[in-house]
């Protein structure tokens, strides 16, 4: 296992779109035990595999919750709510800000899972938060594109509602 270095905001990389995986062999393996090496690392609740320079479509997520450790292989949002939420939410690959984005309050994921097979998971809240984030990392999307530029009292009336 080995720590990676993650990509920061300027590098061209992050805007790049990631390749499907056709194959699910030792060295996919090894990529996904390094880019959760990598995210605990740094605390984060999500990694994509872009941010640690390869353009696969793979990403790490770990909540710290029942569901543990996900592994997401060419996911895609295959349905979504459309009540929104909005959330603020920060990047490994942009250390030190943060924002405030809106997403669709849950969504469904269709991916294919470490052992080759196809699944489906339904996520909601903060965790539909952190999955549209990632999943947009793989086409060349940073949250910074759909930051909101809220007022104080807007910010203030989220944080209450909470
Ligand atoms: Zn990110």
């Amino acid at each position: 296992m080995a720590i990676r270095q993650i990509r920061l905001k300027d590098d061209p990389i992050l805007r790049k779109k990631s390749r499907e995986v056709e194959v699910i062999d030792d060295r996919i393996r090894q990529i996904v035990e390094d880019m959760f090496e990598t995210m605990y690392e740094n605390e984060g609740i999500g990694l994509a595999c872009v941010q640690v320079g390869i353009l696969k479509r793979i990403v790490v997520i770990d909540m710290r919750d029942d569901d543990g450790k996900i592994v997401l292989i060419n996911p895609k949002i295959i349905d979504q709510s459309e009540e929104k939420q909005i959330d603020m939410e920060g990047c490994l690959s942009i250390p030190n800000e943060r924002g405030y984005v809106e997403r669709p309050k849950s969504v469904t994921v269709e991916y294919t899972d470490l052992d080759g097979n196809t699944q489906t998971k339904t996520v909601t809240d903060y965790k539909a938060h952190c999955f549209c984030h990632e999943l947009d990392h793989l086409d060349g999307v940073l949250y910074t594109d759909k930051v909101l530029n809220l007022t104080k009292e807007e910010i203030e009336k989220l944080e209450n509602e909470k």
